[in-house]
């Protein structure tokens, strides 16, 4: 240290450690070099390996506390989806894009969000629904693996593919010979060829490049974290038990309309829709000690179907719905009708508000054991309706 202080005349006297001359001892330890390195709040260590588990446990204990916190508030499910898009996975997103996940982390952190996406809540729609998007019927839920591997692999990717840059050449170092053949990145220059035992940071990227374009799949252009998220999503449509159930339904409008009605209203439609309404049959089916018949009108099990429209006990007002959205223009079936298909009206129609509301309100005072009437269920579907006029 002395003699680098020294070299320039006056240095250690601006350094505030006084003259260089006669000086035996200095006023400071010996330089040590730091165990970490704290960049943009993540602590680097000199192991990726150790860095990459130490962050990851420490999201995983952030994620759980903010989820403990809240798993106790009203949350519809759509609410909690939206929850842990825009709150709960905030600091994982930062770090996503900086380390790459292990995909023992990345099983714990689904299992957190999992737990609390679903608490208190015996069924769950069939996971092609909960990852699906809203306007398909689902819930445009996050698959937390598939998310943080995109996270993570645009920047990589970008960087290998995009302008010269001293970051690019480092990369290329890396990734170019095992990636030519798919990426197409080196057609105008010869690779320079690595022959040495790549970091594990850069292996989680190589497998996951390889898993993505090694197939035949060109990169999109540009390439953006939510393209490579849909390109690791299964991208085929996996129909759901009602879809298998009710094939000759008009299913793509059911779920495009939905997004326009109010949210208390359209969770209620999407649970009767996905079947996860927790009437008695399938009460019964968990717990065979519940008795599944109807305890309105002790004549038949209580399926949601019966609910809505089959129980004689709410036949007056079934009838009114039925001639009321036959009114309204709506071609085919009550039964049809009631899951969200009313033939060829248009998404926002009032039909359809209608139709959700009676769904919504049936479920309700259902829950609190009493009977639903006419005038309620006429003030909630024209309240739901602000500024439209109505002939009914
Ligand atoms: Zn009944």
């Amino acid at each position: 240290m002395g003699p680098m202080i020294t070299s320039v005349p006056g240095v250690s006297k601006a350094l505030g450690l006084g003259g260089w001359a006669q000086r035996s001892t200095w006023p400071v330890p010996w330089l040590t070099s730091d165990t970490t390195l704290t960049l943009l709040g993540i602590s680097f260590s000199h192991s990726i390996q150790e860095t990459t588990n130490r962050i990851w446990d420490a999201a995983l204990g952030h994620l759980q506390g903010i989820l403990r916190t809240n798993v106790g508030r009203c949350f519809s499910l759509h609410q909690r989806v939206h929850f842990l898009k825009t709150d709960a996975y905030s600091r994982i997103v930062f770090i996503g894009q900086v380390l790459p996940c292990p995909p023992s982390s990345a099983v714990k952190l689904h299992s957190a969000t999992t737990k609390f996406l679903w608490a208190g809540r015996l069924e769950r729609p069939p996971p092609g629904a909960i990852f699906r998007p809203t306007t398909a019927g689902g819930l445009a839920m996050l698959h937390t693996d598939l998310f943080l591997q995109a996270l993570f692999l645009r920047p990589i990717a970008a960087t290998v593919l995009g302008p010269d840059t001293c970051g690019r050449f480092l990369l290329r170092y890396w990734l170019a010979f095992p990636t030519r053949a798919f990426l197409h990145c080196f057609t105008d220059t010869p690779a320079p060829m690595s022959f040495f035992q790549r970091p594990a940071h850069i292996e989680t990227a190589l497998r996951s490049l390889k898993a993505l374009f090694g197939n035949g799949l060109s990169p999109p252009s540009p390439l953006t974290h939510r393209k490579i998220y849909s390109l690791l999503l299964t991208p085929e449509f996996v129909p759901g038990h009602m879809e298998r159930a009710q094939p000759l339904l008009d299913w793509e409008a059911i779920w495009r309309s939905a997004r326009f009605l109010p949210p208390p209203i359209r969770e209620s439609q999407f649970l009767f829709n996905h079947r996860l309404l927790f009437t008695r049959d399938r009460c019964h089916n968990i717990d065979p000690r519940v008795d599944p018949i109807c305890d309105r009108c002790h004549l038949e099990d209580e399926t949601a179907e019966h609910l809505m429209i089959g129980c004689p006990v709410r036949q007056e007002l079934t009838a009114w719905l039925q001639s009321t959205l036959q009114s309204l223009g709506c071609v085919g079936n009550l039964s049809s009708w009631i899951r969200g298909d009313v033939g060829q009206l248009p998404y926002r129609s009032p039909a359809r508000l209608l139709v959700a509301v009676f769904v919504d309100l049936s479920w309700r005072t259902r829950q609190r054991r009493r009977l639903l009437t006419i005038a309620e269920i006429q003030h909630k579907w024209k309240s739901s309706f602000p500024g439209q006029q109505f002939s009914h």
